[in-house]
């Protein structure tokens, strides 16, 4: 209770969690807005997920985020999924509604909200070439599918992973699948080009998914890697002239879209983009 009212509680489930900046971020924001909510971050070891969560539960949280590496594995643990979740596979955010709780997964539209607020981008008229085909292309894919892009050309390194992740989108939306070697010209054609691998990502920070030759200046190019945020792809990329987007705004979007979830308000934006940015300052 807080000055007698009722405080919600939230959390981050994960192992490890001790340097996520949702708690900060979370918190400034809660505080910003006097919405009577507190966000905790629970390390939880993988023999304890199930009680973790049915702790949870008994306790009466509203909600919790879920990180590496139960995102799978949550998907067995709640009442209901919403559509993202099942299409993705992976559930990021816990909402308790009407005695239910329900699985979602915020990453994909907090991709999307991201790239939209960074760039003016028609996707009804967008080819693009998605680079990797794990669980973050996999959210990326969805959500680009399901907002009308023409076409997805999904590339990685073992093109079976390419090949099953196409296939499984192909419903959504018109896709195809190459191997990463293979994609020079099908990437000359491109408008956006979006890196979802962990390539580029620190200690190896010199380390681009593709040849920068490959890049021109018509092309938008995305980074999912927020560590560094400006990796070698988009430094190579500004120097050819193409527009770029980084990786820290699908990690404040899709906590955004989550905050509404939770809360059916807006989230503010401003406060948590500058509580994420603090606390990256710190680290
Ligand atoms: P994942 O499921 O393990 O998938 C990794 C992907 O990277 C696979 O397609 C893999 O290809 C590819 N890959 C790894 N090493 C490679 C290499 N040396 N050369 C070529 N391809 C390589 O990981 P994930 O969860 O999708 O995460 C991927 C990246 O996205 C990470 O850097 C993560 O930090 C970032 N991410 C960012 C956000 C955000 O909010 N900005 C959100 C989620 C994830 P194979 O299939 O051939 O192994």
């Amino acid at each position: 209770m807080r000055g007698g009212k009722k405080v919600n509680v939230l959390a981050l489930i994960g192992c490890p969690v001790a340097h996520s900046k949702s708690p900060r971020m979370f918190n400034t924001a809660f505080q910003d807005t006097q919405l009577p909510y507190v966000y905790l971050a629970h390390h939880v070891e993988p023999h304890q997920l199930e009680r973790a969560v049915n702790g949870l539960k008994t306790l009466g949280y509203e909600g919790f985020n879920v990180t590496i590496p139960y995102k799978e594995a949550m998907m067995n643990l709640v009442d209901e999924l919403d559509e993202s979740a099942q299409v993705i596979g992976a559930i990021n955010t816990v909402v308790h509604r009407e005695g239910k709780w329900i699985g979602y997964n915020t990453d994909g539209a907090g991709y999307l909200r991201s790239l939209r607020e960074s760039i003016a981008i028609d996707l009804n008229h967008c080819k693009v070439v998605m680079i990797g085909a794990g669980g973050a292309a996999r959210a990326v894919g969805y959500a680009l599918c399901t907002h009308g892009i023409q076409h997805l050309t999904i590339v990685n390194r073992t093109v079976k992973k390419a090949n099953e992740l196409a296939n499984q989108l192909a419903s959504r939306g018109q896709t195809n699948f190459l191997a990463l070697a293979d994609a020079e010209e099908v990437i000359a054609q491109a408008d956006l080009i979006i890196n979802t691998t962990s390539v580029g990502m620190h200690p190896h920070t010199k380390q681009s998914p593709i040849p920068i030759d490959w890049i021109g200046a018509h092309h938008i190019v995305s980074d999912l890697v927020y560590n560094p945020l400006h990796t070698a792809l988009l430094q190579g990329a500004e120097k050819k002239g193409a527009k770029i987007h980084t990786g820290d705004g699908m990690l404040l979007y899709q906590a955004a879209i989550a905050w509404e979830l939770w809360t059916s308000r807006p989230a503010p934006i401003p406060v948590m983009k500058k509580a994420l940015e603090q606390a990256n300052s710190y680290t």
